[in-house]
């Protein structure tokens, strides 16, 4: 008992330029700290309609069916992949790196049958090779893909992969987690079935709640279940009887507890079922970062991760440093950069967390080793987060990189 941890927690201070979690602003901060009140209170409701009306603005889509997982973006996804497929289903997977896997692994755990299509890491997926797929298995019911792989900093053409889902007679299951906020995001336009993402990359909130949102497509295939979902908690059907926007699936038992007639913006609500205790300080975090998000405008937000981009790159490229992902396809919320022969990767990024407190990734998979994943996402996206990194960088890797050339190269681009 006595070797118990007695004084409270004091976490460093950081610069959180890896792929996530991303800086949270004190404004957040001091959000969750408000006091806690019940997750059926009338005030509580009206904060998550507005939470609700914040994600459609920033999925870009009048989903009705739009809210936030009580979970990380791995709940997320987990709830598109187990509401959507039953066992027996065959879904189209395309895997371009760690994430694509996950979405295999989570069909496979459904009982259903995974048609791989397979990317090279640090490429996007290749339409081509989905419209054979789809082709090729005509009856299948998903097309699954990540539009932002944070594993390798690629994006793939999320409105091109919706589009054939579409002409298949498919639904589209897309992970947004490392995209909204940070790059578009369209889901209506896309015509996207049921997209996930994750409060902590480009909304800047911290871990742990998963914004999701479905369409009237996939609601009807949801209705049309033979099977029961197989998790109880990230049944879709019960979680909107609690956050509501699912009138077109929920009948309300008459014998459940609810709060009773307090939904906002209806005449006739359908009050709200207790199904799980929300989040409720978290809630309060993502409202703020959405708020945030509303001020500075979503293509500003976009802007602004572009110009960081910009700037970063530039920095590295006049340090020497080069990008593993073609232009074309390159996120700018995520970079990975290539790992110079004879540096010790894992001894740069301890150095640079010691020396400066900064964070920034490993490679993941077959890229470990191989790359720095640095992170410009959010609250992280800023001309002080850029050229701190390019700094913290050039001083690490000291001899090994030209001096000054890095922060007076991306200096030129942000500021002249
Ligand atoms: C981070 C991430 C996830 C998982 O989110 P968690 O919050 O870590 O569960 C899923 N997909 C992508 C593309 C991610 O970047």
């Amino acid at each position: 008992m006595s070797n118990l941890p007695v004084q409270p927690f004091q976490p460093p201070l950081r610069l959180l330029m890896g792929p996530g979690p991303s800086d949270v602003h004190p404004r957040v901060l001091a959000a969750q700290a408000r006091p806690t009140i019940g997750h059926l209170d009338p005030a509580f409701v009206g904060m998550m309609d507005e939470v609700k009306g914040l994600l459609q603005a920033a999925f870009r889509t009048a989903n009705e069916m739009t809210f936030a997982v009580s979970g990380p973006g791995s709940a997320g996804m987990e709830a598109c992949f187990v509401n959507l497929i039953e066992p027996g289903d065959t879904v189209v997977v395309c895997v371009n790196g760690v994430f694509g896997g996950r979405m295999k692994e989570n069909v496979e755990r459904c009982g259903a049958r995974a048609v791989v299509v397979e990317d090279a890491w640090g490429t996007p997926v290749d339409p081509g090779k989905v419209e054979a797929a789809l082709t090729a298995h005509p009856g299948a019911k998903v097309l699954a893909f990540v539009h932002a792989e944070t594993s390798t900093g690629v994006e793939s053409d999320a409105a091109a992969l919706c589009a054939l889902a579409r002409a298949h007679g498919a639904l589209a299951i897309v992970d947004t987690v490392t995209s909204l906020g940070g790059i578009p995001v369209l889901v209506d336009q896309w015509g996207a079935d049921a997209v996930y993402s994750g409060s902590q990359k480009c909304l800047s909130a911290p871990p742990g709640l998963s914004p999701v949102t479905v369409s009237s497509r996939a609601v009807d295939a949801l209705k049309s279940r033979k099977t029961k979902v197989q998790s109880w908690f990230l049944d879709l059907t019960l979680l909107t009887a609690y956050w509501g926007g699912g009138a077109q699936l929920v009948r309300q038992p008459a014998n459940q507890q609810t709060s009773g007639g307090i939904s906002a913006g209806s005449k006739n609500p359908p009050g709200r079922t207790y199904h799980h205790t929300a989040p409720v300080n978290a809630l309060y975090g993502l409202h703020e970062s959405l708020v945030m998000l509303h001020e500075e405008g979503l293509e500003a937000s976009w802007a602004r991760h572009r110009a960081m981009h910009a700037a970063l790159k530039a920095g590295l490229e006049a340090m020497g440093l080069g990008l593993l992902v073609a232009e074309a396809s390159r996120l700018p919320q995520l970079n990975a950069v290539t790992v110079p022969e004879g540096v010790d990767e894992a001894a740069v990024r301890s150095q640079l967390l010691a020396r400066f407190g900064l964070e920034i990734g490993a490679g993941l998979g077959a890229l470990a080793g191989k790359v720095w994943r640095i992170g410009l996402m959010g609250q992280s996206a800023t001309p002080r987060h850029v050229m701190a990194c390019l700094g913290a960088l050039e001083s690490v890797l000291g001899a090994k990189v030209p001096q000054g050339a890095g922060p007076a190269a991306a200096s030129r681009v942000l500021f002249g």
